[in-house]
């Protein structure tokens, strides 16, 4: 067959790797100026920056006078630009953070010039499922990627690639990597490149991408192909970019294969299918943040939007861009150098600090604005589009400890959690504080029901202290370390933990277990030591406490862990190393869950600690969360048993990516553990399987050679040793897992449960006695100019059927706002419900992730029936406002 070799001219910039993101920047300043004069002079045709805006807009920052001369190139089509923002993880980053990436990558892109609408993907760890569809709803329908499709799946490089909802992209899968054609460069023999590259094409049409990381551009391109051409006399190498090379596949009558579903194998690349939990104190902030900023500011500030506090678009963008810089693949993996990882841990410190000041700013704005604000009120705010209806924990500041709560009429019962006295007088070394400046903060645990997207208040009615304040504990009758609701008992003894689901009635004895043993891996991978030496503990060295009550009971376990301080240890058999642990096991009335909160003080190296739970379920498949709906995963992967044989780059072991949860379901039995921060599962056991959650994994290298289960050369830079001692994670850190067990849990209905779990209810208590309830309270707020309502609502979602609530936010270019849903499983949902608007609607109509408006479609009515839905998907809805 007679071909095309189309060479296309890039770069792959990684944002920040063994080196940080600021000494790269130097060589990006001077690489841009050389690409620029490359184009400008005709010395290149095209060049690809990356398919990512972020490193434009670092240019840009010191380059202003360069932004005509880009914008230029980029409308001529020579410079492609986007339409990432970042070059984002796909398998452990959350599908709206992917649309925020590119919804930025696309508008600053499109504002200097146009931004490629390719789905670009060079060296991702892996293809998310629903790829496809997020791509789709931007009006992209091709994509180029490098890592994860084995021939398992498909032989061919050219393929539609779906997702279940039917979108589809044309694909070019570049199999040998963004950097094969470096060899037309610096190879003097066309022959075998033109050989590697052609395997497994179908196409008379060839993608050669000429670049690498950080990659310097090749004046001479043109010089190159012509001495390659010399030598050829049916194929002919041409300077092309992607756009060429699709408009000519498209030209060609075939039909193409179509592929779905996850690419996560390690066949034509490493994977890295364990990086999902190297440096986990970072996974932890990344998920808190995305929480925050999808679940809380977004559809706070939309609210308060609507109240008059208009919507910061920009404020949120400046959030949205430090943790997408986060989420650039290296980044997001956590395989850097410790200088790297500092620098992305202090993007996370600023993102947070921005993000809870942005809730307490508003939250206490709000409260304080209201009609009739009183001392003591407790404005609690809903942030989902549902009402909410669970057991919440506040704390309270009040002169007295004997008081009553009333949520409008309605007198609510509560726990005491915990009380403590303080004072806020000046602090001084021999004066007392004087009796007056004494005050209690009040942990306590209440019912409350919320409406959907907006804000209720609690009347607090202070009584005279009847020093009646004993805590629940001590009023109720106690069985000692036990604590139960009305679905499970959870019962402490002799240091295991025994769940009993009272519903089926079945003891799940020995619930939970810690594993620790040792990794041999590196930053990028886990790997069995050759001397490994496992172990299971309970927790029989244990202190148990309870803290029972009506509405929330907790057992508390304080205790160590002791194991191996290091592998030579561990080879040696012997164990020095004390972890002391606090594990706190939650239940809540009418909540059908089992919370654990896991603190510990790590004190060893190069092991990996993983919380075992003991499900026993019958099972081969495994359910867990993806962008935009859920995937069903073999426990034992098919290839497993010939990987080497088949000359696989690593052993594809069952352990996979999760977002918030992941569940086993058999005829009898459901389990579902939802997480906040763990990415990380594999599904262990011989016929009764459980859920083994890595917590965290300590490793003291970047990357290491000839792992056992990562054969050949070292990830990251294969040359040199990179020590990462503070990979080892030798310090304080948390877990928070939620744990379902029963007869079924269906995927809307994980969703669901996981957003009651995992998403905060915030508040705000009107008072003045302690003005350290967060940073600023001590300082004096200034009230709106106007009054806001005593209680809001904004939408109801609480009726819709099936679907998952995904984004609450503002439109980007519109004044009105936007809701996203989506059917989480594979089969077709005939009706998805209905959300109705609770201010006047001027219009309201479906659009896409890129939020574009037609005037067509536009309906006037209050209630917004959702309407049919495809397998897995994704429905975007604007709303505007009277
Ligand atoms: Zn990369």
């Amino acid at each position: 067959m007679k071909t095309k070799i189309h060479v296309i001219a890039h770069t792959h910039w990684d944002y920040e790797w063994y080196f940080t993101s600021s000494e790269s920047f130097i060589q990006l300043c001077y690489h841009v100026d050389e690409v620029i004069k490359a184009l400008e002079d005709g010395v290149l045709d095209y060049y690809m920056l990356d398919g990512q805006m972020s490193i434009v807009e670092d240019y840009l920052e010191v380059h202003p006078d360069k932004q005509q001369t880009l914008q230029s190139l980029i409308a001529a089509g020579k410079l492609k630009v986007g339409p990432w923002y970042t070059q984002s993880d796909q398998m452990i980053i959350r599908g709206e953070s992917l649309v925020r990436n590119l919804q930025l990558g696309i508008e600053s892109g499109d504002a200097l010039g146009g931004a490629d609408r390719l789905g670009y993907i060079p060296d991702a760890f892996g293809q998310s499922i629903d790829m496809p569809k997020i791509f789709s709803q931007f009006a992209i329908d091709k994509a180029v990627f490098w890592r994860g499709l084995s021939s398992d799946q498909l032989n061919t490089r050219e393929f539609y690639w779906q997702s279940e909802d039917g979108s589809n992209l044309l694909t070019y899968n570049i199999k040998d990597g963004y950097f094969v054609g470096v060899q037309l460069i610096e190879v003097d023999y066309a022959k075998p490149l033109l050989e590697q590259i052609k395997q497994n094409t179908t196409s008379s049409h060839i993608a050669l991408p000429v670049g690498g990381d950080q990659r310097y551009v090749d004046f001479n391109l043109k010089e190159r192909i012509a001495h390659y051409n010399e030598q050829l006399t049916d194929d002919h190498f041409i300077e092309s970019n992607y756009d060429h090379l699709f408009a000519a596949m498209e030209n060609e009558a075939r039909t193409l294969p179509t592929v779905q579903g996850e690419l996560l194998n390690a066949e034509v690349s490493k994977i890295h299918r364990s990086i999902y939990s190297s440096r986990y104190d970072h996974k932890y902030l990344n998920d808190k943040i995305e929480r925050r900023l999808i679940f809380q500011i977004e559809p706070l500030m939309s609210l308060a939007d609507q109240l008059g506090i208009p919507y910061k678009q920009a404020l949120i963008d400046k959030i949205w861009k430090l943790t997408l810089r986060n989420h650039a693949h290296d980044s997001a993996g956590g395989c850097n150098s410790d200088k790297t990882n500092q620098a992305i841990l202090q993007r996370f410190i600023e993102a947070d600090q921005l993000s809870y000041s942005v809730v307490d700013y508003l939250t206490r704005k709000i409260s304080e604005s209201r009609k009739n604000v009183k001392n003591n009120q407790v404005t609690i705010f809903n942030t989902l589009p549902i009402i909410r209806e669970q057991v919440i924990t506040i704390a309270l500041s009040l002169p007295v400890t004997s008081f009553s709560i009333y949520h409008g009429e309605q007198k609510l019962d509560y726990d005491i959690r915990n009380i403590t006295k303080h004072s806020n007088a000046p602090i001084r070394k021999t004066i007392d504080p004087a009796p007056a400046s004494y005050y209690y903060e009040i942990e306590i645990a209440l019912p409350v029901k919320l409406q959907p997207l907006g804000y209720e208040v609690l009347d607090i009615v202070l009584e005279e202290d009847r020093l009646e304040t004993v805590p629940a504990s001590e009023k109720q009758e106690v069985t000692p370390n036990t604590i139960e609701n009305e679905y499970y008992q959870v019962q402490v003894k002799n240091g295991s933990v025994h769940v009993l689901d009272k519903e089926s009635n079945t003891l799940y004895p020995d619930f939970l277990l810690v594993e620790d043993a040792g990794d041999d891996g590196d930053n990028y991978d886990y790997s069995q030591p050759e001397n490994d030496w496992k172990l299971q503990f309970k927790f029989d060295t244990a202190s148990v406490s309870s803290n029972p009550g009506t509405w929330k009971s907790t057992l508390k376990l304080n205790g160590n862990f002791v194991v191996p301080k290091n592998q030579h240890e561990r080879e040696q058999g012997t164990a020095t190393a004390l972890i002391p642990y606090t594990c706190t096991i939650g239940l809540e009335a009418h909540k059908q869950a089992v919370d654990i909160h896991l603190k510990i003080n790590n004190q060893a190296m190069d092991h990996r600690m993983r919380l075992l739970i003991n499900g026993g379920v019958n099972t081969e498949e495994s359910i867990a969360d993806t962008p935009f709906g859920t995937i069903s995963r073999p426990v034992t992967d098919p290839n497993f048993k010939h990987w080497q044989e088949k000359g696989w780059k690593e052993e594809p072991t069952g352990i996979y990516p999760m977002l918030s949860f992941v569940q086993l379901h058999d005829q009898q039995k459901s389990v579902t553990a939802f997480t906040k921060g763990i990415k990380e599962y594999e599904i262990i056991g011989s016929k009764e399987k459980d859920i083994a959650l890595t917590l965290f994994r300590a490793v003291g290298y970047l990357g290491k050679p000839d792992l056992k289960r990562r054969p050949g050369v070292a990830s990251g830079n294969q040359f040199k040793y990179i020590e990462t001692p503070d990979s080892q994670l030798l310090k304080s850190l948390t877990f928070k897992v939620s744990i379902r067990i029963g007869r079924t849990c269906h995927e809307a209905c994980a969703f669901a449960d996981y957003q009651k779990y995992a998403i905060s209810i915030p508040y705000y208590q009107q008072q003045s006695l302690n003005q350290f309830t967060n940073t600023l309270k001590y300082f004096v707020m200034q009230p709106l100019p106007f009054q806001v309502p005593e209680t809001y609502s904004l939408v109801d979602a609480t009726n819709v059927k099936q679907v998952v609530f995904s984004s609450c936010k503002k439109a980007r270019q519109s004044k009105g706002m936007i809701l996203r849903f989506f059917n989480p499983t594979n089969q077709a949902l005939e009706d998805g419900g209905e959300l109705t608007c609770k201010e006047n609607v001027r219009f309201w109509q479906f659009t896409t992730m890129e939020e574009k408006l037609d005037k067509s479609n536009q309906k006037s009515s209050q209630t917004i029936h959702l309407g049919s839905f495809k397998p897995k998907e994704v429905k975007t809805i604007y709303i505007e406002f009277k």
